[in-house]
């Protein structure tokens, strides 16, 4: 466990209150022919932590630089802290910047780099020095304000791109892929400092990856978008245990996809036929089309005795593979191949292949979602 270096805290010198919204009511962005945004309505409260989840492509990074007003959107409306910002130009925005292709100057030292920004909005000299070494301090680079950025880790030059963003004490901070260039080692220990820094000074940050495993880590609400859109919104574990679509719950892990006929639909819950599965009982959030399936996590598909109630079925074992920290046991159940994730220190050791099995998952872990693919 690595100790956070990022000393969070109130701004020094701002008695600031709650700021930092952004709104996006339907925003567009058409490049020619190609629909990038697609009446887009986002927003970001206050000390929210919302981040665009989605495969390249789809629109987030053209949606950042609308924001950030790098780019101008060809319809609808932004707003922030409740003002339309459409003809400010971006220094104007209160908005810090970290993009993958903004990067630092290579000729300024990291201190330079930082003071840049304040120079941009005209603080005084004499203010500037002291307020950038803060930011470096506070991002745990202190000492290293003399460096230029080819004398630093790549991690620490996104420290310094990370000061350079908050010393002017923005409303918001947006985040593109901060961290697409770094480690996986070193990526964690920069999310955690990140949503460390983000909770300590109560700033509101619109953030982008195309990575699961960092949207579930930090975001307090994931808006996944596909193709230009948002195809679904929430918090983590919501968007995560209820995809509405096979290809949310696709996109966000490994899942079970069972297709199945709807019996019953009564506000909260279904019952669904899954033919050789039998009759199951699932959680309903109202996803409408024309093909359903009901999607069950790996790790929420569990190994039962046939005589416990509730959802479940016989299933033989194919193959088990140990992956570390979990097993993956592979299942024929119903006419269908399932997965089923366990800690390794759970793991039943004791089943074999080919022997007969009872395989079951709790009701509120189970989603009825709708088959686009
Ligand atoms: P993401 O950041 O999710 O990978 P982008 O916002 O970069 O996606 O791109 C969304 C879509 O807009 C893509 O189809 C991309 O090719 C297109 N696009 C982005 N920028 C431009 C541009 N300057 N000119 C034409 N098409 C563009
Ligand atoms: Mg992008």
């Amino acid at each position: 466990m690595t100790a956070s270096v990022i000393s969070a805290g109130p701004i020094p010198g701002t008695g600031r209150a709650a700021q930092g919204a952004i709104e996006l009511r339907q925003v567009s962005k058409h490049y020619g022919d190609v629909v990038a945004v697609d009446e887009l309505d986002l927003t970001v409260q206050p000390g929210e932590f919302v981040t665009l989840l989605g495969p390249s492509g789809s629109g987030k990074t053209t949606t950042m630089m609308m924001v950030a007003g790098f780019e101008e959107h060809t319809a609808g409306a932004i707003l922030i802290d409740g003002k339309p910002v459409d003809t400010l130009p971006p220094r104007d925005r209160n908005l810090g910047v970290v993009f993958q292709n903004y990067a630092l100057f290579p000729h300024m030292s990291a201190l330079e780099n930082v003071e840049f920004a304040l120079r941009m909005r005209k603080v005084p000299r004499a203010e500037r020095r002291q307020r950038a070494e803060e930011a470096l301090d506070r991002v745990g680079l202190g000492k290293m304000g003399g460096r230029k950025p080819r004398q630093l880790s790549g991690g620490q030059q996104q420290r310094v791109a990370l000061a350079r963003a908050l010393v002017f004490n923005p409303a918001a901070l947006l985040l593109d892929e901060p961290m697409a260039a770094l480690d996986k080692r070193l990526r964690e220990q920069m999310q955690e400092e990140i949503k460390t820094l983000q909770k300590g000074l109560g700033i509101s940050v619109l953030f982008v990856t195309h990575d699961q495993d960092e949207a579930m880590a930090m975001s307090d609400r994931i808006v996944v978008m596909r193709d230009g859109k948002i195809v679904q919104s929430g918090p983590p574990e919501e968007v995560y245990n209820h995809p509405m679509t096979d290809w949310v719950a696709s996109f966000l892990g490994d899942t079970n996809l069972i297709p199945g006929t709807i019996v019953e639909r009564n506000g909260e819950e279904a019952v669904v036929d899954l033919g050789g599965l039998g009759m199951a009982k699932v959680r309903d959030r109202g996803a409408s089309g024309e093909n359903y399936a009901v999607s069950i996590r790996p790790e929420h598909l569990k190994f039962r005795t046939r005589a416990t109630a509730g959802n479940g079925c016989a299933a033989t074992l194919v193959s088990s593979t140990n992956l570390g920290a979990t097993v993956r046991h592979r299942l024929t159940a119903g006419g269908h191949d399932l997965q089923l994730r366990e800690l390794s220190s759970d793991s039943a050791a004791r089943i074999r292949p080919d022997e007969e099995l009872w395989v079951g998952w709790d009701a509120d872990k189970a989603q009825l979602l709708v088959l686009e693919s």
